[in-house]
């Protein structure tokens, strides 16, 4: 575990800040870094959230001391995480798990779900590729937000619009995780 002090000093270096440079963008002089980065005082609590943003890096972590860096991880596609933002509407996704947070929340990788009658994918081979569909609501309050296919080493993504009807193309071999996110009921998953 590192101090306030290191990690300032660690994060200010990875932006290629100097300590001038630092201290310039929060109108203090560079003598105030220097103390903070030798551990000799820290940031005060009203100019935490800026100096947190210059480093990139959140506030909590800053006065923690601890970056919580995860250990070196590998992970092909078939760990692929997907996340929601339910009060904005945003998707994200990442191989295989990491943090994600909007709208002032911490989003978890959602977990996928068997499709019940109303998220059933229909597959059909048509002109040389995989058609998939679903009767699903495609209006603003419930809809699907997007189709995925992740087999291996590839992720298709297909967005996914509101008075659209929900549909992607597949490619007509390759055997991977099917994947559609609903707007209100979340992720569901079948196997291809
Ligand atoms: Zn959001
Ligand atoms: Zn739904």
């Amino acid at each position: 575990m590192d101090t306030t002090g290191e990690i300032i000093r660690r994060l200010r270096r990875e932006k290629g800040l100097t300590q001038l440079a630092l201290a310039n963008l929060l109108h203090l002089s560079d003598r105030t870094v220097s103390k903070w980065e030798c551990g000799r005082g820290l940031p005060d609590p009203g100019l935490l959230p800026e100096l947190a943003r210059l480093l990139g890096a959140g506030a909590e972590e800053l006065l923690r001391g601890d970056l919580r860096e995860n250990p070196p991880q590998g992970g092909n596609m078939k760990n692929l995480k997907c996340y929601f933002c339910p009060h904005c509407g945003a998707v994200g996704f990442s191989v295989p798990e990491m943090k994600h947070s909007c709208c002032g929340r911490i989003l978890e990788p959602l977990a996928p779900q068997a499709p019940d009658a109303a998220h059933a994918f229909h597959i059909e081979v048509r002109d040389g590729a995989r058609q998939v569909t679903l009767d699903h609501p495609m209006d603003k309050e419930h809809h699907l937000l997007m189709l995925a296919f992740v087999s291996g080493e590839k992720c298709l993504l297909f967005r996914q619009y509101p008075e659209w009807e929900a549909r992607a193309e597949l490619p007509l071999r390759g055997h991977g995780r099917l994947l559609a996110l609903c707007s209100r009921d979340g992720l569901f998953e079948t196997r291809l």
